[in-house]
């Protein structure tokens, strides 16, 4: 079982987190906006002007998925199901947690997942 000061320990480093990667999508809407002000009638410079936006798009979707598993996380720690793999029960690994704190798999079943073989109970 999770001590509740262990709990206290991730629940802080997902917020942190949380507010880094809000922080960052600000950052990105606010580039986005500037490259647009900036159209520049050169091809070339039109190509890597998209081409930016893209990157910043791509970027700030993994941003997005990565605060909705936060999020996700966070509600565990609010139901006491934190630290227990979504698919298994079985406990999360802390040295996993410590590297992944919004991790919703053990590593077998993350193993499984990213293998397309995870069949996910319902929640
Ligand atoms: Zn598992």
């Amino acid at each position: 079982m999770m001590t509740k000061k262990k709990i206290e320990h991730y629940r802080r480093r997902l917020l942190e987190k949380r507010e880094e990667l809000l922080c960052a999508l600000d950052r990105h809407v606010h580039y986005g906006r500037e490259a647009d002000q900036d159209v520049a009638q050169d091809p070339a410079d039109k190509a890597s002007n998209s081409y930016l936006k893209e990157l910043l798009f791509s970027q700030s979707t993994s941003d997005r998925y990565i605060l909705a598993l936060i999020d996700e996380a966070l509600e565990r720690i609010a139901e006491g199901t934190y630290g227990i793999c979504v698919a298994c029960g079985a406990e999360i690994q802390p040295k996993r947690l410590e590297a992944v704190p919004w991790a919703r798999h053990c590593v077998t079943c993350q193993d499984l997942q990213e293998r397309g073989l995870l069949r996910e109970l319902e929640r």
